[in-house]
């Protein structure tokens, strides 16, 4: 059967087995879909386009070397793509379709519809799971429904791999001895330059998270400052890196890592499950694709709307030093430390009572690894809105959060120069220090609500 590939957030070569199993069936082309338009409708962020289309430009060129055509073509909109692959299908005889699922609505929607126009012209088109490792709906409790609570999710999740030794299939072919590459180079902004696209770069930034961060990461994931997480998370959105292929080379070195769930070491893995359970429930509950509260009890909650407001939380300016830098990090870099993520969105849902989706879009028009499954799952939690979300009534302190987390300022110092003078015990929250030397009184911005009057006003209004 002539079998072609179609790339999507999939972007990797060997421990893709959707592709494996395409090129072990002889395939020699693969599709890749430019789709400017319905991304900009799912406010993806440039950076993260950019990122998207080095990698393109670097898996194209890697194919070459195994004989393997990329064709990249432009189809604005998702409902283009039906009959983008239709014609490409009939010009080059292609029998069989094979991808990896995606699991957003819009995605199973053109999915669906494209299964139905394949099956009317007799070509075969087969989904893999290769963005997760428990295929969803494979979770479930003991009446076979969807868990709603993350601990026993994770629990079951365990119980069904701990006794597996992961291994990825080998990879099928040989390199040409020159491989030529005809696919047109995409022009790239170069905004995402700082994360590296080839797979050697990529293997040793894993293999050093490995070996020199992961026993360290439960201390260290929490604090700002220190590069004490992987990182992969833009890898990981794009499916450059596979979370199955993590998995191998963790038991690689740690083989009995999925059965010592207690142990620091362990604490990394957690995330990744993490990951999995905001799939597996994006997958189950479309409602969440649409921007529906996951807690339907929560959709009175008055949310206010202030545009002054929201523009100082985007901009930077709320007055609380944690969250300012923290915003900085994300529209300077494209990326947010996760414990940052937490203290903005629950700064912005709950001391400035503004509706999580405009939180949500925010930062998917920045993050280098923006992904609805767990933007959308994070701002729930933080909303108290979501799946086994944060209570309404923990609203985090943004100023004992900066004194634990940040207890020197180090990293709102790099994010607020304007502060950098400001002493150790006075940086969470400067304003009467700034006050007391009399100091310019434009170098740093008001507090834009006082926090207990804030707090007292969100729990107010979730009560409702
Ligand atoms: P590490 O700590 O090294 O974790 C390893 C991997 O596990 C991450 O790369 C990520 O894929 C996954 N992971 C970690 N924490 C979570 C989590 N809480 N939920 C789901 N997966 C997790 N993550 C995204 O990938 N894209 C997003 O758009 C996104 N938006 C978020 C919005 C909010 C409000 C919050 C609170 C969290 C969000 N997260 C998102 C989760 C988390 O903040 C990031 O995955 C993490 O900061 C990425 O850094 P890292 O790769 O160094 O993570």
């Amino acid at each position: 059967m002539n079998t072609l590939f179609w790339f999507r957030r999939d972007l990797r070569l060997f421990s893709n087995e959707a592709l494996i199993e395409a090129l072990n069936n002889g395939a020699k082309k693969a599709i890749f879909f430019i789709c400017e338009k319905q991304w900009q409708q799912h406010n993806a962020a440039p950076i993260q386009i950019d990122l998207l289309k080095r990698r393109l430009n670097y898996i194209s060129e890697q194919l070459a070397q195994y004989a393997i055509e990329l064709h990249i073509i432009d189809a604005p909109y998702f409902a283009d793509c039906e009959s983008a692959l239709l014609s490409f299908c009939d010009k080059h005889q292609v029998e069989h379709v094979i991808a990896n699922k995606e699991y957003e609505l819009n995605e199973v929607n053109r999915d669906a519809q494209i299964l139905t126009k394949c099956d009317e012209k007799n070509i075969t088109f087969t989904l893999y799971e290769g963005d997760v490792i428990a295929p969803v709906g494979t979770v479930k409790n003991q009446s076979n429904e969807m868990y709603k609570v993350f601990t026993p999710f994770k629990k079951q999740w365990l119980k069904q791999y701990q006794d597996t030794h992961f291994s990825l299939l080998p990879w099928p072919l040989k390199k040409l001895a020159e491989g030529k590459n005809n696919s047109p180079v995409l022009k790239c902004d170069g905004s995402s330059e700082k994360w590296p696209v080839d797979d050697d770069s990529l293997a040793t930034i894993v293999d050093n998270f490995i070996c020199d961060k992961l026993s360290s990461y439960d201390d260290q994931r929490d604090i700002p400052s220190i590069k004490g997480t992987s990182g992969l998370s833009p890898y990981l959105a794009l499916g450059i890196i596979s979370p199955k292929q993590l998995l191998v080379n963790i038991q690689n070195r740690y083989p009995d890592i999925l059965t010592t769930s207690k142990s620091k070491t362990f604490t990394w893995i957690n995330e990744l499950i993490w990951r999995e359970f905001y799939r597996h429930l994006i997958a189950q509950f479309p409602k969440l694709s649409r921007g529906d509260n996951f807690n339907e009890k929560y959709n009175s909650v008055t949310w206010r709307k202030n545009e002054a407001d929201f523009k100082a939380w985007c901009e930077g300016k709320t007055g609380y030093p944690l969250v300012d830098a923290a915003m900085r990090q994300l529209v300077q870099t494209g990326w947010m430390h996760n414990r940052l993520r937490m203290v903005v969105a629950s700064f912005l849902t709950k001391h400035l009572l503004i509706n999580w989706r405009e939180g949500e879009s925010f930062f998917m028009q920045h993050l280098i690894d923006g992904d609805l499954a767990s933007n959308n799952g994070g701002w729930q939690w933080a909303a108290s809105t979501g799946c086994d979300a944060q209570p309404y009534f923990r609203v985090f302190n943004p100023i004992t959060q900066s004194e634990r987390f940040d207890p020197n300022g180090k990293f709102i110092r790099k994010y607020l120069p304007e502060l950098e003078k400001v002493p150790d015990k006075h940086i969470h929250f400067p304003h009467a220090y700034l006050a007391s030397i009399g100091g310019d009184k434009h170098c740093y911005w008001p507090a834009i609500v006082d926090h207990k009057a804030a707090r007292e006003r969100a729990i107010a209004a979730f009560k409702v």
